[in-house]
């Protein structure tokens, strides 16, 4: 495909002895507006560091993002139902290539990204899907493989909220403890055996009755109560390094088979402390909320 190259930007974020991120923007949407290409390029810097921070560890030495931006809608849709229909119905997705080392200890080698969209004429809409995917990208280049739910969890908690995505109003994260709770409270959240190890955005829309935006809120939740507990966080992680996930043909399954025989308790009491923490995160985060000692604005 001929490429209409409208930026290759090199990021020296990691120090001067690490290879820089490459950076390019290209297809026949382009060139972006310049607030646009800056405001990637600066939410770049800032999810490398936050994933950084996050899981201890540096990015794949040789890191690739391409932006692919179509002209318009219709030659997005037409490349996306080309790709397989799992990415037909959202407003953008990413695809990674990548290389692995496995002697004499495995890591990544490199990850070439590659984030397709189109030429959306309200920036706003066009930031949103190009944050939520560059954090995709970003996250892939720190831990390569993750199940569905901590891939989209993450890129909701790490990347900006996709509010251009499915039509759904962007949602502040009082909303989302909110809607959370109230699932809960009608036993309209799914099994979370059978949530987590859901491999398909197909199978999400059939567990919340058609509402995709309800399982990226719980992918959201979860990810959330890994990354703000430190214990939990490093459980995360030592998954992610493990033998079963590296065996794994079937990540999602093989994370909640994980969980279940390594959590303390297995997962009827990480559900139990799940749901606990949705129920204090929504009280925590009401607004009006008359919390003695509070700031007590209205
Ligand atoms: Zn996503």
């Amino acid at each position: 495909m001929k490429r209409a190259l409208a930026a290759i930007l090199g990021l020296n974020l990691l120090g001067p002895s690490l290879a820089a991120m490459e950076v390019r923007f290209e297809g026949e949407g382009c060139p972006l507006p310049t607030n646009v290409v800056q405001t990637v390029t600066a939410e770049l810097s800032r999810l490398v560091l936050a994933d950084r921070a996050l899981f201890q560890r540096l990015p794949a030495p040789d890191f690739e993002i391409a932006y692919h931006i179509h002209l318009d809608r219709e030659q997005y849709r037409v490349r996306a139902k080309a790709t397989g229909n799992a990415y037909e119905g959202v407003a953008g997705f990413t695809q990674t290539e990548q290389r692995w080392q496995l002697q004499p200890t495995r890591r990544l080698i490199s990850v070439d990204t590659r984030v397709e969209t189109w030429r959306e004429q309200r920036t706003n809409e066009l930031l949103a899907v190009l944050l939520h995917e560059s954090a995709h990208a970003v996250t892939a280049a720190f831990v390569g493989r993750t199940p569905l739910w901590f891939n989209e969890g993450s890129a909701e908690l790490l990347g900006t909220p996709a509010a251009a995505r499915f039509k759904f109003r962007r949602q502040d994260e009082s909303q989302r403890w909110r809607t959370l709770a109230t699932l809960l409270e009608k036993g309209e959240l799914p099994p979370l055996r059978t949530f987590l190890a859901a491999p398909s955005y197909a199978e999400w829309d059939r567990l919340f009755g058609g509402d995709r935006s309800c399982a990226y809120t719980a992918s959201y939740s979860l990810f959330y109560f890994f990354s703000a507990q430190p214990a939990a966080f490093r459980f995360l992680v030592a998954w992610l390094d493990s033998r079963p996930m590296d065996d794994a043909e079937d990540l999602n399954g093989a994370f909640v088979d994980y969980l279940d025989q390594h959590w303390p308790g297995g997962l009827a009491i990480f559900k139990v402390q799940w749901h606990a923490w949705i129920k204090a995160r929504a009280t925590a985060t009401r607004p009006h909320s008359n919390t003695p000692g509070g700031p007590g604005r209205r």
